[in-house]
């Protein structure tokens, strides 16, 4: 399977920072739910429960 063509790319809601899904994003865990923190900011981007197949990816 070719998925190149299956870029996600995140946005922050408060600063406007851009980056793919599995990019520089701050990734942080509490207890069984993961978070992606923006680089820039802080504020949290999005929630396992909003991406977690991507995020399976991200772990491997
Ligand atoms: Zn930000």
């Amino acid at each position: 399977m070719n998925n190149s063509n299956r870029k996600s790319a995140l946005f922050c809601p408060s600063c406007g920072y851009k980056s793919s899904l599995g990019g520089d994003w701050k990734m942080s865990s509490a207890s069984d739910q993961y978070q992606l923190r923006c680089p820039n900011c802080g504020s949290v981007v999005v929630t396992q429960s909003q991406y977690c197949t991507e995020y399976s990816e991200i772990q491997n």
